[in-house]
């Protein structure tokens, strides 16, 4: 035995907007036993098997067009306006578990649209958030994940620019930057969520304290992996395991502290296996 000190981090584990869904997908489900859900409700295999499970029932929106007369959930990430009108016509019950801080920026974003300004968002393309977000605005915001899709000579000279929630913060404010220092006038909205951006510093000062760090998260998750690179930035010794069976014992030596951290989508129950896991080596 190697005797590893082993700890998990407090702040890490869902966030409010994930406990809110699943809260409310497993109220159903202990009621009728069975919900469907579009799109995993959360990034985390494991936790959505667990909620497969119990009767969760995950669908596309190709399968939504020929859905009719049932329950369905909406998860944290939001929709567009056109999976509300899909539900109208085909008599679909929506059971809305969006996140009030996505509810709240699609708003914000639709109110600038409302207004004719230049809409461009920093986010994942494709992303089912981005999505709804994009929906606020007709399609017709612009979505970049990288400062090097946009080409700087032609931008508008004045736009307002959003982040999708999970996006990391300082990549928001080097791109705000760049786009200032190329003469384009910039309405900043910062709309990273305090739950991913406070984790930032929070994670930085956990990956100090340990000699080794076990990072775990689904491979799906946008801000498992900015908060993952937090956590390298900080501390080389860090693994990324999307469950127990992929820890190696060579990664630990004799005595080490071994600290264990995780995404907004990671469930504690999946940490603390990780953590009994560890601790047979
Ligand atoms: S990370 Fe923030 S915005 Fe996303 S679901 Fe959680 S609380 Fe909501």
């Amino acid at each position: 035995m190697k005797n590893l000190h082993v700890q998990i981090d407090a702040h890490s584990g869902f966030c409010f907007g994930v406990v809110y869904a699943i809260e409310m997908a497993e109220d159903i489900l202990d009621e009728s036993g069975h919900l469907y859900c579009l799109g995993d409700i959360v990034h985390n295999d494991e936790e959505v098997n667990r909620l497969k499970r119990k009767g969760l029932k995950i669908i596309d929106h190709e399968v939504l067009k020929d859905l009719r007369d049932e329950n369905v959930l909406i998860r944290a990430h939001g929709e567009p306006p056109a999976t509300y009108e899909l539900a109208i016509q085909n008599n679909l019950t929506l059971i809305d578990a969006s996140c009030p801080v996505v509810l709240k920026l699609q708003h914000r974003i639709k109110n600038s649209f409302d207004k004719g300004d230049s809409i461009y968002i920093y986010g994942k393309h494709a992303h089912a958030e981005v999505i709804g977000l994009l929906g606020q605005t007709n399609n017709e915001a612009v979505v970049f994940q990288d400062i090097s899709e946009l080409d700087l000579e032609t931008l508008p000279k004045n736009i307002t620019l959003y982040s999708q929630t999970t996006k990391s913060t300082d990549k928001f404010y080097e791109i705000n930057n760049v786009l200032k220092n190329n003469g384009i006038s910039v309405n900043t909205n910062d709309t990273i969520c305090r739950q991913v951006s406070n984790r930032d510093k929070e994670l930085r000062d956990f990956a100090t304290k340990f000699d080794k760090i076990v990072f775990v998260s689904g491979t799906k998750s946008s801000n498992g992996k900015v908060l993952f690179n937090v956590c390298k930035d900080t501390n080389p010794n860090t693994y990324f395991v999307s469950n127990s069976d992929q820890i190696e014992s060579d990664w630990f030596t004799e005595n080490d502290q071994v600290g264990i951290c995780g995404a907004t989508s990671t469930p504690m129950w999946l940490m603390e296996q990780v953590k009994e896991r560890i601790l047979t080596f």
